[in-house]
């Protein structure tokens, strides 16, 4: 089966062909991402209102172009997914109104994705995918979770942060030291001029059991140790390579202590933190010590895209699920409210 996959719940247009027929990394035929931070850079975050008209100028162009590269007609699709949220309702129903037009004009099934369901599939897109039960790290731009993955659609939430979420305290720290906008990838590409163990911040909330998150207070932290300091570059390097090792750190304890609770050695990571370089190493040592497994996408498909919407849908239309014709998003939308993929 053929499916067109399109993500539109934020900032980035990403669309995709991932075909069913084919295994492992194959299977993608093709995907492209258009990012709208250049539209957003001036006014420092995302302005709901200019990402949803963004989104209209460039899904059809994105989806000719993916077409294109896949060698696919627009006519061999046979099932469309769209993301329904979580996400800005404005920038969903542009996705989900291109997505339903195409279907029925197609004639084929369509499936509204869940965002986070999609991150979370993301490393089954990969040669040798691991199959549940697993634990699943979801670290993005607005969510920090941990999930007990028991079967595809089956989520139990372990742990979550109780204030900002990674990749938001990434970005938010990167702006207070005066990194350009979005200074998450910025932050911690500077982290690896820092000198480790110059600037030692806490690892928020390991010091009790729990498997929650907190990383507001980090931030301040490190306000306060930007505003007490020389502000040299090499300081910022080094305060930067601080931040990052505390927030590393930190998920690395409570992700052994997920798999604990979950008796599991298999972890997957998602979300656009999961393409900190650090984060990967230090995870595959630790999956090293317990003689376990951790899998990751590759990095591009880490931050939102189009292919593992097209992924996680796919498995979906396979089972024999759609939803129904109206064109319906879903801006907040709890992941354990989801049918599990075969029925129990
Ligand atoms: P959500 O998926 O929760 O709705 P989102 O879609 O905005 O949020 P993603 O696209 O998955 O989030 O990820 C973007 C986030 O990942 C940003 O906060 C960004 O700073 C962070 N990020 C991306 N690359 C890196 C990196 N190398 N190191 C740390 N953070 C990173
Ligand atoms: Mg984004
Ligand atoms: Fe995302």
């Amino acid at each position: 089966m053929k499916v067109l996959g399109i993500e539109s719940s934020c900032d980035e247009t990403g669309v995709a062909v991932y075909d069913t027929s084919l295994s492992g990394a194959a299977a993608l035929r093709a995907h492209a991402v258009y990012s709208q931070i250049a539209l957003h850079a001036e006014y420092g975050g995302v302005v709901p209102e200019l990402a949803s008209r963004d989104h209209v100028r460039k899904t059809l162009p994105l989806i000719r172009q993916t077409l294109d590269e896949a060698g696919i007609a627009i006519s061999e699709i046979e099932g469309v997914a769209y993301t329904a949220g979580p996400g800005l309702v404005g920038a969903l129903l542009v996705g989900a109104g291109v997505a339903r037009s195409l279907a029925w004009g197609l004639d084929v099934p369509a499936i509204g994705v869940h965002h986070m369901e999609g991150h979370l599939l993301a490393p089954l897109m990969e040669d040798d995918p691991p199959e549940p039960p697993f634990v699943a790290l979801l670290v993005s731009g607005g969510h920090t979770q941990l999930i007990a993955v028991d079967a595809i659609g089956k989520y139990r939430l372990l742990g979550e942060t109780l204030d900002d979420a990674a990749g938001e305290a990434f970005d938010k720290t990167a702006k207070m030291m005066g990194l350009p906008y979005p200074g998450g990838p910025q932050l911690a590409k500077l982290a690896e001029l820092g000198t480790p163990g110059c600037y030692k911040f806490t690892r928020p909330m390991t010091d009790r059991p729990g498997l929650d998150f907190s990383f507001s207070g980090l931030k301040t932290q490190v306000l306060m140790a930007w505003r007490d300091s020389d502000q040299t570059d090499q300081t910022r390097a080094d305060i930067a390579r601080g931040f990052e090792d505390a927030v590393v750190d930190t998920l690395v304890i409570k992700c052994g202590r997920a798999l604990d609770a979950a008796g599991c050695d298999v972890l997957v990571v998602a979300g656009g933190v999961g393409a900190n370089k650090r984060l990967r190493a230090k995870l595959q040592e630790a999956a090293q010590r317990r003689g376990g497994r951790v899998c990751f996408p590759r990095p591009e498909l880490c931050t939102d895209n189009g292919a593992m919407i097209a992924f996680a849908g796919a498995l979906r239309l396979q089972a024999g699920q759609h939803s129904p014709a109206e064109v319906k998003v879903t801006p907040r939308w709890d992941m354990a409210l989801l049918p599990p993929l075969q029925g129990e």
